[in-house]
């Protein structure tokens, strides 16, 4: 049994305990040793495999939610809640609080302890799987939805892409994921982080990173340093972009050759020819020899526009 089973099964020796303590800092031990009193009580071992780290810091919990700004006529749907370390805040200020858990033990140990049930729904499902749409509909009452979630890395894209897609049902969406991800999501061209995931988040949301978190403040502690980032909808893109497909098409071209120049790797493109490459270059004012990761949003924008001209 490794460490991570063995500190969260109730057969810890008390011995152990008093060691354990020491190792937590002193602004985090309340947090972790109520979160670690859950886990004895209910005999529960955290899922590695389901990235289980709780938040097990009061003031990195407090940060976060302030970074939500909480109306008292808004509803949070939270991502992830395990144990609440943030669920129970939410619920103080909230009105309605709507938690989904993949994991039924975790979700079954929330729900009796939760004591504000009125206000806080527990939905035991894989979020990639809930139709945020549903949710919005069934509480009429709530002004606007905003979406929380420490994130469970394993799927961190395949959330992201989620809340791309569901981006109508929510204003704002305050996330926890790996630093180094978190950076490949605000940085712009010239950048080794720059990529296509850049260029799609950037493109529907304007995503901050609010501050970092250092791997104390979890538990069990994961490899790598964390940070929270804040993705606020745009209303509509500020980009002048005629076709959405082609001009995705463009940037999965282009950063699926990232080595290439724009003048080889568009060449994937149907319709584009070494032929037509110097009209394209006049009429989108980009420079061809350039890499993907040189280019801004507005240049894939007017390279897109041209491109749509050349092969109609
Ligand atoms: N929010 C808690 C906290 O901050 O202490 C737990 C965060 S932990 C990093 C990630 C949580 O996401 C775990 O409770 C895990 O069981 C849950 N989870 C993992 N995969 C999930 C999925 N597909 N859908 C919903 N929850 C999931």
């Amino acid at each position: 049994m490794d460490l991570w089973q063995a500190v969260t099964a109730h057969i810890l020796p008390s011995s152990i305990w008093g060691s354990l303590i020491a190792a937590v800092p002193l602004f985090c031990a309340f947090a972790t040793l109520s979160q670690m009193a859950t886990l004895r009580k209910y005999g529960l071992t955290l899922r590695k495999s389901l990235g289980q780290h709780i938040l097990a810091d009061d003031n990195i919990a407090e940060k976060i939610i302030a970074g939500l700004d909480i109306q008292d006529d808004e509803g949070v749907i939270e991502i992830g809640p395990g144990l609440g370390a943030l669920t129970h805040r939410l619920a103080a200020l909230a009105r309605r609080v709507v938690a989904v858990e993949i994991d039924e033990r975790l979700a079954s140990v929330l729900k009796a302890e939760t004591s504000d049930a009125q206000a806080t729904s527990i939905l035991r499902q894989n979020i990639l799987k809930v139709d945020f749409g549903q949710i919005v509909k069934s509480y009429p009452d709530v002004a606007r939805w905003k979406v929380v979630g420490n994130l469970p890395y394993y799927i961190t894209s395949a959330i992201l892409m989620h809340l791309v897609e569901s981006r109508e049902h929510f204003s704002i969406a305050v996330i926890t994921v790996q630093e180094e991800f978190a950076r490949r999501l605000v940085t712009g061209p010239g950048t080794k982080d720059y990529s296509s995931l850049s260029i799609y988040v950037q493109y529907h949301f304007h995503p901050e990173i609010l501050f970092v978190i250092k791997p104390t403040s979890f538990f069990p502690r994961p490899d790598v340093r964390s940070a929270v980032v804040r993705l606020s909808g745009l209303e509509r893109s500020p980009l002048d972009v005629r076709d959405e497909g082609l001009f995705f098409q463009t940037i999965r071209a282009t950063f699926g050759q990232r080595r290439k120049t724009l003048r080889r790797s568009l060449r994937q493109i149907p319709g584009l020819t070494p032929e037509n490459m110097g009209e394209l270059g006049r009429m989108s004012g980009v420079g061809l020899n350039n890499r993907p990761e040189d280019i801004s949003i507005q240049e894939f924008a007017s390279l897109a526009n041209a491109i749509k001209d050349i092969v109609g």
